[in-house]
């Protein structure tokens, strides 16, 4: 077992891992440029890209490259510094270091050795797009990019089915289609959302069901950055893989289950039911409310 006081001695050394924003050079903190202007180095994914921020800022601080390439070999450096007393402060392109980004090998290279580690709160692209979904956030699974190939692609979905969590995804705009499509074989008819440009100036989300976020990403260029948000699954998940899964409910159980396993709005759950169903609004619509 092992405690940390992190502002018990200030003289020590530490690593600070410190956000930069996602978008909106605004998102950056008070606390991040201090630490950053007083750092006596900054570890840096891109060291061009951060020197703008720097320069945005003003801040003259030494800056170095640590990346996917080179990390294991800055390492040692890095914590001879902080041993040595300095404050080394680690950034990553845009958001939280070590998600999805460099960072993580450093924090427990750090911790290993004794040494202080202090996170500051900040930008992050995930917990922007999971919010401003809609979909329920009391519990969700951070996922992160998925892998480019089908086949460890589905079976990495196949893993994730039966969480009741929400499922964040990153993804890039080249493989959006593809994986909104292997969601669907893999998960079934869900509540998707996108969120797409977070913080910059074409923010958008896109919030419908798998179907209907096909159809967008198909008939719009897609362009930008993107957070896909996923809505988790429940008991009956594993028949939901099955299209005709509904086929013994009635079509008031069926707009019930909607509304009672996934949180649907009476709209939405007759809305779904028709597409499941293939089969008018207006049908469901009557059904549900003659009944
Ligand atoms: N460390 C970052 C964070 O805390 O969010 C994530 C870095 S990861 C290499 C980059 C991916 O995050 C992008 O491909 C995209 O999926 C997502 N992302 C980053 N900025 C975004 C934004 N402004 N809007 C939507 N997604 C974004």
């Amino acid at each position: 077992m092992k405690t940390q006081k992190s502002f018990d001695d200030e003289t020590k050394g530490a690593l600070y891992v410190v956000p930069t924003p996602i978008g909106n050079l605004e998102d950056i903190t008070y606390r991040a440029l201090k630490v950053l202007r007083s750092a006596d180095l900054i570890a840096a994914e891109d060291t061009r890209n951060t020197k703008k921020l720097l320069n945005h800022f003003d801040i003259p601080t030494h800056l170095i490259s640590y990346h996917e390439h080179n990390k294991l070999a800055r390492e040692e450096q890095l914590l001879e510094r902080i041993e040595r007393g300095e404050l080394i402060a680690v950034v990553s392109d845009a958001g939280m270091p070590a998600i999805s980004d460099p960072g993580f090998e450093i924090v427990q290279a750090v911790i290993e050795r004794d040494l202080k580690v202090v996170v500051l709160p900040g930008a992050n692209a995930a917990l922007c797009g999971l919010v401003g979904s809609g979909l329920p956030s009391s519990e969700f699974y951070f996922y992160g990019f998925l892998p480019r190939k089908k086949k460890d692609k589905m079976e990495e979905l196949e893993r994730l089915k039966r969480l009741k969590a929400s499922l964040l995804f990153y993804e890039s705009p080249y493989r959006i289609k593809d994986t909104l499509k292997a969601i669907q074989e893999q998960l079934g008819t869900r509540r998707i959302a996108i969120a797409r440009e977070l913080t910059k100036r074409f923010e958008e989300f896109v919030r419908g069901t798998t179907e209907e976020l096909i159809t967008w990403a198909e008939e719009n260029e897609m362009r930008g950055e993107f957070v896909i948000i996923v809505e988790g699954g429940n008991e009956s998940t594993e028949d939901q893989a099955d299209p005709d899964w509904w086929e013994e409910l009635s079509v008031v159980d069926h707009v019930d289950y909607y509304i009672r396993e996934k949180s649907y709005s009476s709209k939405d759950a007759i809305k779904q039911t028709a597409v499941d169903r293939k089969i008018p609004k207006r049908d469901v619509y009557q059904a549900y409310h003659i009944k």
